[in-house]
């Protein structure tokens, strides 16, 4: 078989760390499979270099941070390649332009656009394991670029897909995807087997178990991937195609986000166009927007709330000020949780928002925002009950049964 495995900061945490990582990588090839192993930076360095660069200014210069932050890569792929050489076997590590993985040229979080494989395949037939740096890539002008925050998985799932690998191994320090994040509640239950749809919905869980635009991209290629520990032999989470799973429960998951931030802009003029102006200056610096509720018009005034990454309120103050004169406010609100309800069965069920609601308010619970899709509902609630919500949500659905 050929298979790719990621592995993640935590297991590439330190040298006697990468050493168990060899031992593991040894393992795999000596079962007989051809090997492409991608890999983190070790864990807390990527924050720590961007720190660095904000050292000197709120908002430095992007092209500069990629080649601050690709480093990190760069020195964990070489170590595991010298760990695996030190036991005999032949390694090489490549760099995201090494490995042909070419991106567009949006800084700090670049899209991969395609992957010349050529010089993979032939280290593949030379019998090498090949080691490569994750996170980053190369844009047609050979500028660096790296993927955006644990872009890793993402380099992992597209060199999978590519080189149309049997299985994506990511390997992390949590043995899989849980029905919620275990240390919120210690009756969450392992998942074996979940959908990528429902996966998606769940990624942006507070465990970080996998990257969203990595599951995205395993859907799209069929990559068939699985979450797992490092540190442990036992079993992770398949992720795989909706066919493939025969008991489709109605909630699959409970997930938390503490990552979003709430913009209010108050008394916006109704009028047609508006939103396209307001959104389309966010889209235009690549803000990711999530949520929007915008309230009914009264008065020939609106009021327009949604969500962003709290990582990216600084920029979004910065292209919103041109609206700082038509409107009454704009406020930025960091002190929210987004709680989701995820589950497929939802599809052919109905009552499930119901039950949320009922449960949240015999919590006191204020709900701010609601949102919902096929499989998920979302809501955004004050921070401090971030904790309370996930864990009467997990029994309310009996996931701890
Ligand atoms: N080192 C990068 C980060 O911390 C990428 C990754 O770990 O996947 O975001
Ligand atoms: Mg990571």
């Amino acid at each position: 078989m050929l298979i790719v495995q990621k592995y993640g900061g935590t297991s590439m945490g330190d040298c006697e760390r990468i050493e168990n990582v060899a031992n593991r990588v040894l393992q795999t090839k000596k079962a007989g499979h051809s090997l492409v192993v991608v890999v983190s930076a070790m864990n807390g360095q990527t924050d720590m270099l961007i720190n660095y660069t904000k050292f000197f200014s709120k908002l430095p210069n992007e092209r500069e941070v990629d080649m601050v932050l690709s480093s990190g890569e760069r020195i964990t792929s070489a170590l595991l390649a010298i760990a695996l050489e030190a036991k005999g076997q032949k390694a090489i590590s490549l760099s995201g332009r090494g490995a042909g993985i070419i991106t567009d040229s949006i800084h700090t979080k670049a899209r991969i656009e395609y992957i010349d494989t050529r010089k993979i395949i032939e280290l593949l037939e030379e019998d090498y394991i090949v080691v490569v740096a994750g996170f980053q890539g190369i844009d047609n002008k050979g500028e660096v670029t790296t993927l955006g925050r644990g872009g890793s998985d993402l380099s992992a799932v597209a060199i999978a897909g590519t080189l149309k690998a049997d299985l994506c191994e990511i390997y992390t320090d949590v043995d899989g995807v849980y029905t919620t994040d275990p240390r919120i509640d210690k009756n969450a239950k392992k998942i074996h087997k979940i959908s990528y749809d429902e996966m998606l919905e769940l990624a942006s869980m507070g465990a970080k178990v996998l990257l969203n635009r990595s599951v995205e991209l395993a859907k799209k290629w069929d990559v068939a991937l699985i979450t797992r520990s490092s540190f442990t032999q036992v079993e992770g989470t398949l992720i795989t195609k909706e066919e493939n799973i025969m008991e489709k429960p109605i909630v699959s998951g409970i997930a938390l986000d503490k990552n979003q931030a709430r913009v209010s802009i108050a008394d916006v003029d109704d009028r047609p166009g508006i939103a396209a102006e307001i959104f389309g200056v966010l889209a235009d610096k690549n803000i990711n927007v999530d949520m929007i509720v915008q309230t009914i018009g009264r008065d020939g005034m609106t009021d327009i709330d949604f969500t962003i990454p709290q990582t990216e309120v600084d920029i979004s103050k910065k292209v919103l000020e041109k609206f700082q004169n038509s409107v009454d406010s704009i406020d930025y609100d960091c002190n929210i949780a987004k709680v989701s309800i995820v589950g497929v069965g939802m599809k052919s069920h109905s009552g499930v928002a119901s039950t949320a609601f009922k449960a949240l308010a015999k919590e006191n619970i204020n709900i701010m925002m609601i949102s919902t899709s096929e499989i998920k509902i979302s809501m955004i609630i004050n921070l401090k009950y971030a904790e309370l919500a996930v864990r009467t949500l997990h029994s309310v659905y009996e996931l701890d049964k």
